[in-house]
């Protein structure tokens, strides 16, 4: 069971974090009828605390004040496009460390893109999520903490999650795990596996073991690069595991789960955007995951890169990033280019954290 460290007391139990079997033995422990669960597990996941709950004594109140915690995160900023409505969350955790959630509207309904720690340790070098490193992992509290905050002030359903924000969240496999349960959970929040996304910058092993729990999420892989010298550059984690192991796995996880993968391919003008690069990732794409009487549908979602003051890189120009995803097409690979959402507002993640640190 989480718990979180308090100054208070030793250690509260995690209330959000707990699964609905977890909840009720916890209850049960306090004295709690089994029903008690069903009540509270809802409630906690709407975002209400058991302070408000209305269908709980004040004898249980004191219990839970004294035993649990539950927190959602504030909001420390916020900021709304009028270009497209997008929401940018800047929300403050319980020890004052603040991350990125955005809530793009679309027409199948609100996609929320979470955070999954607090700063990154991978190192991209396009990216501002990882400038300042690390500081911690997020419980899988604050992770359905950003769905529930975000989905409370809007008083709107969230039926999608991309877990495309700060951090990376296969470093944090154990809590994303949980997470992902939680927030499928009927009694919950109830968000079908198949409309919520994870996008790694490749930790291999943890794609094999992801591969092995079948879940019927789609798996973005950042990819960024058609060889392995210019994602070495680029991407740390290249060193340690290279582009045919990533594919390698990529394979065997299209192969146990039946999923499409999708590919994040950022362009970066002069660094990989040239009709040469677009040709070599078809060629790499296609060499590793096809085979004469395999077709695994391949699917390249390109993204002109998001400028960051500290990376010095330049966005591909339009005639660039349209003559690249015509090349993937000419090659039996599907490419779409990344709609930009939110443009007035700074809406790709981690700038808006890097602009408050700097002002603190
Ligand atoms: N750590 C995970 C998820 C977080 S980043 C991962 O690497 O996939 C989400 C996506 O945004 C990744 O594809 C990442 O490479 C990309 N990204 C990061 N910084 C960017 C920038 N400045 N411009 C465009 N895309 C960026």
């Amino acid at each position: 069971m989480n718990m979180i460290q308090n100054e208070t007391t030793a250690a509260r139990a995690d209330l959000l974090s707990m699964t609905f079997e977890e909840l009720r033995e916890f209850l049960c422990e306090l004295g709690e009828p089994a029903y008690r669960a069903k009540q509270m597990f809802t409630q906690l996941h709407r975002g209400t605390s058991p302070d408000e709950m209305t269908d709980i004594g004040k004898k249980l109140k004191a219990k839970l004040y004294e035993t649990s915690e539950y927190k959602l995160p504030s909001i420390r900023r916020k900021l709304v496009s009028s270009l497209d409505g997008t929401v940018k969350y800047l929300f403050a955790l319980g020890d004052g460390n603040a991350v990125e959630s955005v809530v793009m509207k679309y027409k199948h309904g609100n996609t929320i893109c979470i955070s999954s720690q607090v700063g990154c340790r991978m190192g991209c070098a396009f990216c501002a999520s990882t400038i300042g490193g690390k500081v911690r992992d997020l419980l899988p509290s604050e992770m359905l903490g950003q769905v529930i905050a975000a989905s409370k002030d809007m008083g709107e359903r969230i039926s999608n999650i991309v877990m495309m924000g700060i951090g990376e969240p296969l470093d944090n496999f154990d809590n994303v795990m949980r997470f992902l349960e939680l927030v499928n959970c009927e009694d919950g929040l109830n968000i079908g596996y198949r409309h919520i996304s994870l996008s790694t910058c490749g930790i291999t092993d943890k794609i094999d073991i992801l591969a092995k729990k079948d879940l019927p999420i789609t798996l973005s892989i950042s990819l960024h690069a058609a060889n392995d010298e210019i994602r070495s550059s680029i991407m740390p984690i290249n060193k340690k595991w290279n582009t045919s192991a990533l594919l390698a796995s990529c394979k065997k996880y299209f192969a146990a789960t039946g999923r499409r993968i999708s590919f994040e391919y950022t362009l970066i003008a002069g660094k990989n955007d040239s009709i040469s690069d677009a040709l070599e990732l078809a060629d790499l794409l296609n060499r590793n995951l096809r085979s004469r009487t395999e077709t695994m549908p391949i699917h390249v979602n390109l993204i002109p890169v998001n400028p960051v003051e500290e990376s010095g890189f330049a966005t591909s120009g339009k005639k660039a990033v349209e003559a690249f995803a015509s090349v993937l097409e000419k090659k039996g690979i599907r490419a779409t280019v990344r709609r930009t959402l939110g443009a007035d507002i700074n809406a790709s993640c981690g700038q808006l954290r890097r602009e408050d640190e700097k002002n603190s």
